[in-house]
């Protein structure tokens, strides 16, 4: 994880009325995070593979403001919209990297008029017609200043203005845990098969595709390879029994009592965070509580289709796991 604030870029604190430099060449040059570069080595095996080919090639790293690409946690694909056949890989692109997005890790995504979240969909503030916008930011950490309300910047296409209106501009950004680590393989192996696979048939079904057609990859729906095992509740015994619930959006929690139904959990006992590293091994970070440490515990067994995996903790004894029906 990196952060990268207004100063870092512009070599000066935000001001209210500054006016923003456009000869940006004196900035540092930020880090592209891994999983960027790794992403992009995926995309060019990709087109061996039978991947549409691309209208540029892929983008990182903007100049003048603090924006995802500027800490190098971004990447810009290039699939026009306005062609069919373009937009049609690029929409099953999409539904792979939401599908994919518990082990892929990426933090909001835009294309064709949708804007994405690991959890939903929504209209984004720049349409994305041209590219789909892919990042590895951790929104909440974002610091936001509103006293701006658009400034000029350059692009690897030039020279641009953005326009924030209320939602301010970003002062400061974290990249996210998934930035840090490269693409992991049950993503590899979907998008290999995707390039592979890609016919005139799949052309033809995916260029059409609406909002409505990406609902199934949230819920997880007709697919093998998405987070369907994990999500819901688990069954967990380290000398004593706890019930963890893991939801759609890379958290975590638990309760003690075994729970009534299969909704997620009013008042969960503590709450924490899920990802997997890219070994496949499935880490679980839990919130520190008064008089507890926060306590990290590694599944080292965690694989699509597991009913049971084994932990262990760094605070506590070694955990069992079971998948609850
Ligand atoms: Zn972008």
């Amino acid at each position: 994880m990196i952060t990268v604030t207004w100063r870092d870029l512009v070599g000066s604190e935000y001001e209210p009325d500054m006016v923003q430099p456009v000869d940006l060449t004196h900035l540092r040059v930020p880090m592209i995070c891994t999983i960027c570069l790794s992403m992009q080595n995926l995309m060019i095996r990709g087109l061996a593979l039978g991947a549409e080919k691309p209208n540029q090639p892929p983008q990182f790293v903007g100049k003048g403001a603090v924006t995802a690409h500027n800490v190098g946690a971004a990447i810009d694909i290039f699939y026009d919209a306005g062609n069919s056949s373009k937009r049609a890989f690029a929409n099953a692109l999409v539904e792979l990297f939401i599908r994919h997005r518990g082990s892929l890790g990426w933090g909001w995504m835009a294309y064709n008029s949708i804007a994405f979240t690991p959890t939903s969909m929504g209209a984004p503030d720049d349409p994305h017609i041209s590219h789909i916008h892919i990042d590895w930011v951790n929104h909440a950490l974002t610091r936001r200043s509103s006293a701006l309300a658009s400034f000029q910047y350059i692009d690897g296409m030039g020279l641009q203005t953005k326009n924030v209106g209320a939602q301010g501009q970003d002062v400061a950004m974290t990249t996210n845990a998934a930035s840090d680590r490269a693409v992991p393989n049950d993503v590899v192996e979907a998008y290999e098969a995707l390039c592979k696979g890609w016919s005139a048939e799949a052309a033809t079904r995916y260029q059409n595709y609406q909002r409505k057609d990406f609902d199934d990859a949230y819920a997880g729906v007709a697919s093998g390879t998405d987070l369907d095992w994990l999500l819901g509740w688990w069954t967990v015994w380290d000398g004593n029994y706890y019930y963890y619930y893991f939801d759609h959006a890379g958290r975590v929690v638990y309760i003690e009592t075994r729970p009534p139904n299969r909704l997620a959990p009013a008042s969960p006992h503590n709450r924490g965070t899920y990802a997997f590293a890219p070994s496949g091994q499935l880490v679980v970070n839990w919130n520190a509580l008064p008089g507890l440490a926060a306590t990290v515990e590694t599944f080292y067994n965690a694989r699509p289709g597991a009913t049971q995996m084994n932990a262990n903790s760094n605070q506590y004894s070694p955990l069992v796991a079971t998948r609850l029906a």
